[in-house]
């Protein structure tokens, strides 16, 4: 009973791959007086975030979108402005999350063509621009990092062969924005969209897309309206503009109170800066790599450059099910169960993103130790926090 009290208090280390732990200043911003939307410091604030955003994507060019939201609905903005009944749509599969904006493709009208891999692998190059040489695709859709798998896309290469083959690429960077390396202009990248509570650090509820010249060209040469009002860039674009020109406007009542926390930590991100962030997340993804291999573990990504650094997706060793995930949080730790179909059964993901440190890190690979000790997996004791040690130090 004690325990079951204390620990309604106080929450397990959150280590899922998203929403994850937040800064004690973050939190503060959450809890400050409800301000209105268009109170002054509220309206900086909004400015502030879209300003941001477009560092933190490397996209001066972009206009920002920032609504209330998941990640699913920043998808949908992208996929509903962007293509039109019966146009061609190539999805580079990589997972469940290329499968959601696959099917969300279809519900708006697209003819949708998929490039697969097996599971925790990713298509070659070459198969990519073999499919995109095979018809005339409006938008080719890329996950960065598809959170079913841990598999990390070759984002810029992939780019570049859209733009050579007339195509938008539009970049699903929700588990990626923020603890990846991505360079929205520099790539080539159409579109980035991302949700507020992974690498971005804020709580779970705003969608953030952003969208660069060619798209805004290609959503304003549309002959058919968006159909759905809270999803056109039409209602928002002039909202968003209003805010940045710091005028007061409505559409529809913003999220102000996870616009003010994503404001701050976008401004602690950007203090840690861009190419520090992404070298911290390769130093932890290195580390706790480490550590799975030490404890005899596997990853689900079939060769190391295809393996994300904001989450690792990890293979049950034998004898080991899904209760693994309970004795992990029986141990203080909350990790996620698998989530691909063909690896629901045989894996489990830990996030490593944010402002998570190697402590955090140390104290999961020591609850999994836990848990795999009492779901019956032999190994050394420590060897698996040894390992953080020694990637780490
Ligand atoms: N894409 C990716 C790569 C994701 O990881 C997620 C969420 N796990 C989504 C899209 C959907 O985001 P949300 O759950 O915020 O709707």
């Amino acid at each position: 009973m004690r325990r079951y009290t204390s620990r309604m208090a106080t929450p397990n280390l959150l280590m899922i791959p998203g929403p994850i732990g937040l800064t004690p200043e973050v939190l503060r911003a959450l809890s400050e007086p409800q301000r209105g939307h268009l109170d002054p410091n509220f309206m900086q604030a909004f400015a502030r975030v879209l300003k941001r955003l477009r560092e933190v994507l490397g996209a001066p060019q972009a206009q920002p979108f920032v609504v209330a939201g998941s990640g699913t609905l920043a998808m949908e903005m992208a996929v509903a402005n962007l293509v039109q009944p019966g146009e061609r749509a190539l999805v580079v599969n990589s997972g469940y999350f290329s499968d959601r904006i696959g099917a969300m493709l279809e519900l708006h009208g697209a003819q949708v063509t998929h490039v697969r891999s097996e599971p925790g692998d990713f298509p070659s190059l070459d198969e990519v621009e073999r499919a995109l040489a095979s018809g005339r695709f409006k938008l080719m859709t890329v996950t960065h990092v598809d959170t079913s798998t841990g598999v990390l896309a070759p984002v810029e290469a992939l780019a570049k062969l859209a733009r050579t083959h007339q195509a938008l690429c539009v970049v699903d960077g929700v588990c990626s924005v923020g603890g990846e390396a991505l360079e929205q202009d520099a790539w080539g990248i159409d579109v980035a969209f991302t949700a507020s509570q992974k690498a971005l650090g804020a709580p779970p509820g705003l969608a953030a897309l952003l969208a660069g010249p060619r798209a805004m060209e290609a959503w304003k040469a549309r002959t058919k309206p968006v159909a759905a009002m809270y999803l056109d860039f039409a209602q928002w674009l002039p909202i968003h503009q209003a805010y940045e020109a710091g005028t007061p406007s409505y559409f529809a009542t913003p999220a102000v109170n996870l616009i003010s926390a994503l404001d701050v930590s976008l401004g602690q991100l950007l203090e840690e800066t861009m190419p520090a962030r992404v070298a911290r997340h390769v130093r932890l993804a290195k580390a706790a790599r480490a550590a799975w291999t030490a404890l005899g573990l596997e990853p689900v990504t079939k060769r190391e450059e295809l393996t994300a650094h904001t989450l690792s997706a990890i293979r049950y060793p034998a004898g080991v099910d899904a209760a693994l995930v309970k004795h992990v949080a029986a141990a203080g730790v909350n990790i996620a169960g698998g989530l691909h179909p063909a690896l629901k059964a045989s894996s489990f993901r830990v996030g490593h993103m944010g402002a998570v440190t190697p402590g955090a890190l140390l104290e999961t690979v020591g609850a999994l130790e836990r848990g795999l000790r009492a779901a019956g997996h032999r190994f050394e004791p420590g060897a698996g926090v040894a390992a953080v040690q020694r990637a780490s130090m």
